[in-house]
Formats: structure tokens, C-alpha cells, sequence
């Protein structure tokens, strides 16, 4: 029997393919938009001035901004308006992963500015409504469905520069979003079938992009599921996995993507007993994982060669309790009740780096 569902169907308009990026002018024409301002880190700088290049006869941006950074820092925000503003820009426009479309969020939030957003990680912050921003070292994170990019650009193209190590770990940051989405408080028959397809296309292209980087079906592939999967992240909440990400990369300062990584199997395998159903569908979606959703998901991880320990990322022994302690502090839905001494087992395991049981 179909239980009763609701569904909310995200607005974000879905460009993919690739040499998309060709396609901004037209996008930007099609808003009535016409002095985007383009945003990046520091490190894509040489891509965010390749698109300039490539658009430039059809499409002037008012200015390049270079100062996206981990977090989404409020100082940042607040120096890219001010530039916004000098230079009479009418929209913004990210090229980057989650940290360069958290600024893209909270300039367009704050101003009102339409945001159009190029993704280059497997992240999935460009189809959420959801903002993290870091004031006085202080993370707070808010949902809010104006602050869904209107328009999202994916071109294959750009992923292929995504080093090994962080295509691996991003694209199992993408999977983590599609799991806690099968066993959502909300969730619904059409985010589980989204869910699979998204985890079943990088479970299976991640380990193909490790041994040949530069293929572009396995690329394509990843970047589709990742997409699939960032929507489950927008359309549904998240459970045990994403809260212990949050305190212990918060808390501890780990990356994001790693601390995805690391965490998964081990938060899986604690809410497996409160999940049957879900796990059976999970291992269906895993290569080799002879009917068992934890075993696929090692057996993923061996086959990236990933670090598979927190402690590798900084993170201390004491921090295993200071951890535990956080993570208990506010309390949110999961499928299993969440017993401290457990959750820190959980934890102490992902510190060491033990294989997921
Ligand atoms: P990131 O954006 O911080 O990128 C990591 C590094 O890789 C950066 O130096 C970046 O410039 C570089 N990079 C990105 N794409 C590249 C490419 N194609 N080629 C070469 N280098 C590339 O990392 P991320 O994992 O995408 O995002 C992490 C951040 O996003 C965190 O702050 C996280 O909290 C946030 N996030 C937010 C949401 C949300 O829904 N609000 C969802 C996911 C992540």
C-alpha cells in the first residue's frame, strides 16, 4: 500500500549536460537580467575567467568576485554586497562548489538579486533551500525557499578537473544525501526512486572516475546522480548521518566532504536495525554488497582508497566525548533513538578509522 505522502516540487529551473556553460547568455537574457556579478574562490579563479572569456561576445559581467571561502563567513557576504553594489550588479551568478553557492545564496537572499548557479563539486547545495552562515566563528543554518538558486547549470565539463580524492569523497557527500533520504520523517515514494537512481549512478561511475579521471561517461554519470541526490537533500530531512557532520565538522573544524566520508557507514549501520525495508532497497543500489547496504558501502570505500579516520583530519581523542556531548544536545527526529553511549561508539569508530559492522 502506498502510505499517504506530500510532495513539494522544487522550482529550480535544470540545465545539464555538457558545454552547458554556453548556454549563461540565453539564461541570463531569458531573467531579463543583464550585469551578472560571477563568484568563486580563490582557487577556480582560472575557471571562473575561462567562462568570462567563453561568453564574453554575448555576455558582460559586472565584476568578478574571488573571495568565496568554507562557511559562508557574514564579513564575506557583507565586502561581495558592497562590490555588488559598486558595480551595478542586477544578479549574481556562482561557479564552484557548496562554498562559492553559499555566497551566491546569501548575497541573493540578502539583496534580492535572481542567483544562477554553475556546481563543480557533487555537493548538492545548489538544490536545496538551505543557508549555513558563519558569524564571530558561529554557524547557524536556516531554510528558506527564496534562497533556491532560480536557475542551475550543469556542465559536465567542469567536473573533469575535480582532483580524484575530492570527486570520491564529494560523490559519497552526495550519496549520504540520498540515503538519509529513504528513511526521512517526510519522505516519500518519489525522493526514494530519486534516491536510488542517484546513489545506484555514483556508486557505480565514483570508483570508474578513480581509475580514469578523464572519463566522460563516468563523469556525466556522477554528475547526474549528484544532482539527483542534492535534490533529496532539498526535498526532504535529514536524520542521524548529517547531524554528526555538522557537529563534528562545526566543532572540530574537519571537511566537509571527508567528514561525509568517514561517517557514513558507521551512522547507516546504527540506524539499520529501526530501517529493514530501506536498507534491502540500499543494497539493491550497491555493487557488491551481497544483500548487506553496510558492506557495499565498505566495499565502495575500499575501492576509492578514501581515509577512512577522523583523526587523520586533526581530531582528537577528547574530542570523541566533546563530540558525543554536542551531538546530544538538541534533540531531532531519526528512524532509531538516539542513545548516547551508542552514538559514541559511532563516533570513537569513525575516529579510528575502523570498517563500518
Ligand atoms: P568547496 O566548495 O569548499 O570546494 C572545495 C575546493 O575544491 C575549493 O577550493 C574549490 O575551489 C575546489 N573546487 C571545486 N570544484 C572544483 C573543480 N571542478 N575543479 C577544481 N577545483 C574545484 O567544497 P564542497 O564540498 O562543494 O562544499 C562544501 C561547503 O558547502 C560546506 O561549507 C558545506 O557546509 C556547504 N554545503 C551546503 C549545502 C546546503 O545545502 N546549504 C549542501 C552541501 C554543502
Amino acid at each position: 500500500m502506498v502510505e499517504a505522502f506530500e510532495y513539494n516540487q522544487s522550482p529550480a529551473r535544470v540545465i545539464f549536460g555538457f558545454g552547458t556553460l554556453k548556454r549563461l547568455p540565453d539564461e541570463v537574457s531569458r531573467l531579463s537580467l543583464k550585469a551578472p556579478l560571477l563568484l568563486s574562490t580563490p582557487q577556480q579563479i582560472q575557471q571562473a575567467q575561462k567562462l568570462q572569456e567563453d561568453v564574453s561576445d554575448r555576455l558582460k559581467f559586472a565584476g568578478l568576485f574571488t573571495e568565496a571561502t568554507m562557511h559562508t563567513p557574514t564579513n564575506v557576504t557583507d565586502k561581495a554586497i558592497v562590490y555588488a553594489k559598486e558595480v551595478g550588479a542586477d544578479s549574481v551568478v556562482s561557479i564552484g562548489g557548496g562554498s562559492t553557492i553559499g555566497l551566491g545564496k546569501a548575497i541573493s537572499i540578502r539583496t534580492g538579486l535572481p542567483h544562477i548557479c554553475i556546481p563543480t563539486t557533487y555537493a548538492g547545495s545548489e538544490m536545496t533551500p538551505i543557508l549555513g552562515e558563519t558569524a564571530d566563528g558561529v554557524k547557524k543554518t536556516r531554510s528558506d525557499p527564496k534562497i533556491l538558486p532560480g536557475t542551475v547549470i550543469y556542465d559536465v565539463d567542469l567536473t573533469m578537473t575535480l582532483p580524484v580524492g575530492l570527486s570520491s569523497t564529494s560523490g559519497v557527500n552526495a550519496i549520504a544525501h540520498s540515503v538519509e533520504a529513504l528513511y526521512a520523517q517526510n519522505g516519500n515514494p518519489i525522493i526514494s526512486l530519486l534516491a536510488i537512481e542517484g546513489i545506484r549512478a555514483l556508486a557505480s561511475s565514483l570508483p570508474l572516475i578513480k581509475s580514469d579521471p578523464t572519463s566522460q561517461s563516468a563523469r556525466s554519470s556522477a554528475l547526474y546522480g549528484a544532482w539527483l541526490c542534492g535534490y533529496c537533500l532539498g526535498s526532504v530531512g535529514m536524520a542521524l548521518h548529517h547531524k554528526l557532520c555538522h557537529t563534528l565538522g562545526g566543532s572540530f573544524n574537519l571537511p566537509h566532504a571527508e567528514t561525509h566520508t568517514i561517517v557514513l557507514p558507521h551512522a547507516l549501520s546504527y540506524n539499520a536495525p529501526a530501517i529493514p525495508d530501506q536498507m534491502k532497497k540500499l543494497a539493491e543500489a550497491l555493487p557488491e554488497s551481497d544483500g548487506d547496504a553496510v558492506k557495499g558501502l565498505n566495499v565502495l570505500l575500499a575501492k576509492l582508497g578514501v581515509e577512512r579516520s577522523l583523526k587523520k583530519f586533526g581530531m582528537k581523542e577528547e574530542d570523541v566525548d566533546k563530540g558525543t556531548e554536542i551531538a546530544m544536545r538538541n534533540q531531532y527526529w531519526n528512524p532509531r533513538v538516539v542513545e548516547k553511549e551508542k552514538i559514541r561508539e559511532v563516533i570513537w569508530r569513525a575516529y579510528e578509522g575502523e570498517d563500518a559492522r
